[in-house]
């Protein structure tokens, strides 16, 4: 008997929202937790204290503030859901597209030209409510788009890029393999030239978005020169297979792959005639650097907001949270960082636009911008006590998300040895002892 009744208050506590604990369900968090508002409803910003929107022309305040409604209405209601469950909210995609802002800087073929600065001021708000949706759109469009446009045919810029500034295809761009990560230019694809084309055989590791794509920019390495070049791969190709990387802790809304290649036949007319060694692919990753740069960036500001907030509305000892000088600190030196980050950001953009910037100014860029995200990510953790651990308040999957974004393009190590060999004239990237362990 109290078996059945329970599975009826059961039944009709889901049709009420699982707002019972008999449901066995969470309770929703503003019930659960009167005192603090969720990141559901996205904080006012309140982290632009040096005023930096001074700093930006017209059209990119512009785009800075539509982009940030669009993520703020569209994409903060459901991030943690689906954060949790590790899935990527497609629907949300044409929303995107709304903003015309893939391809960032790419002029023609349909895609937007803004400037450098418009583009990162985007990925920051994007990134600002959730960094998983920034590093899609980034991989999308200032890995696979800008490689096509930069290292492209004219008919496959024709070809391709229009549908992809629309976000009416989806691309991804597979560097990593399993053997080669911060190693990258050692990659052992291989791409064997034969009639009317190439066959490509090898493995592909951490591609994001590519479980989905319909277009995959692969790097090979040609059989005949030893050198690495570039090819577009189709969703559905005989010989290609993608399967989802599971269990991540950060990025979770990024659909990370493994890619298996077998025989994989790719025409010569999707041979990317401009990648005809590693270096060329340096030329892509120099610009994606700095976007990359401005996702710590957003993803601190955001953080930022969500604490301000909270350390107003939750009550301790009598007071508001804000009231303590322990945590007013922290607040302050979360913003400090942030007006900095975001001084070095705008900076690189400015030495990009005016052609100065060196591929050690985007290295350095990166490695120090995402060192302070991760502190100010981590104050931002302890700020919230508990809630710093819950998605459902921003922090805690901020600085999850945090992590792999230190480690992706160039981990916060070799892109500071990227800089140090600029500056000093020696590469550190091997170790003296290498030649005696290749000999072991
Ligand atoms: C979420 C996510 C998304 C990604 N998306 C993509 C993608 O879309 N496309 C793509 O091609 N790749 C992608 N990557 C791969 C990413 O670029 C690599 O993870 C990164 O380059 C580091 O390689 P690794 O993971 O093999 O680490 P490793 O190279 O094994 O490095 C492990 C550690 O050793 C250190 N290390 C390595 N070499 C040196 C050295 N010479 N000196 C000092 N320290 C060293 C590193 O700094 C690091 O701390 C993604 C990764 C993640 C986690």
């Amino acid at each position: 008997m109290r078996d059945v009744l329970g599975a009826n208050e059961m039944a009709d506590d889901h049709c009420k929202g699982g707002m019972s604990s008999h449901s066995g369900l969470p309770l929703d968090i503003s019930v659960a937790f009167p005192q603090a508002t969720p990141a559901s409803i996205f904080p006012p910003s309140s982290s632009d204290y040096y005023q930096f929107d001074d700093l930006l022309s017209p059209e990119e305040r512009s785009i800075r503030k539509k982009v940030r409604d669009v993520m703020e209405k569209e994409v903060a209601p459901i991030m943690a859901e689906y954060w949790e469950k590790a899935e990527f909210p497609f629907h949300v995609v044409p929303k995107l597209a709304t903003l015309s802002i893939a391809g960032g800087t790419i002029k023609g073929y349909g895609c937007p030209g803004l400037s450098i600065t418009g583009s990162a001021i985007a990925t920051a708000e994007i990134a600002r409510v959730d960094a998983s949706f920034s590093t899609f759109f980034l991989v999308h469009s200032s890995l696979a788009m800008l490689t096509i446009a930069l290292c492209g045919s004219e008919a496959q810029k024709q070809k391709y890029l229009p549908s992809l500034a629309k976000l009416q295809s989806i691309a991804c761009w597979a560097l990593t393999e399993p053997d080669y990560g911060s190693d990258a230019s050692a990659l052992k694809t291989t791409a064997t030239k034969v009639s009317g084309g190439w066959v490509i055989n090898g493995q592909k590791r951490w591609i994001g978005n590519s479980t989905f794509a319909d277009i995959l920019v692969v790097f090979a390495r040609n059989t005949s020169t030893n050198q690495i070049n570039g090819f577009i791969l189709k969703k559905g190709t005989p010989g290609l297979r993608v399967t989802k990387i599971e269990n991540k802790i950060g990025l979770r809304i990024v659909q990370n792959g493994d890619i298996i290649m077998e025989k994989v036949f790719v025409p010569d007319e999707d041979r990317l005639p401009e990648v005809n060694s590693f270096q060329d692919t340096n030329k892509v990753l120099a610009v994606s650097r700095v976007m990359v740069a401005w996702q710590p960036i957003g993803l601190a500001m955001g953080v930022f907001d969500l604490c301000h907030r909270y350390l107003k509305e939750r009550k301790q000892f009598g007071a508001p949270l804000a009231a303590f000088q322990l945590n007013q600190e922290k607040l302050v030196r979360m913003l400090g960082n942030v007006q900095a980050m975001f001084l070095v950001g705008w900076r690189l953009c400015k030495l990009y636009e005016s052609g100065k910037m060196t591929a050690g100014h985007a290295s350095l860029g990166k490695a120090w911008i995402s060192l302070r995200a991760r502190e100010t990510v981590s104050l931002g953790r302890e700020l919230l006590g508990g809630n710093g651990i819950l998605g459902d308040f921003l922090v805690a999957k901020a600085f999850c998300d945090l992590e792999p974004i230190y480690t992706f393009e160039g981990t916060y190590d070799i892109n500071s040895m990227v800089t140090a060999r600029e500056i000093t004239g020696i590469a550190s990237f091997k170790p003296a002892a290498a030649g005696r362990l290749s000999r072991l």
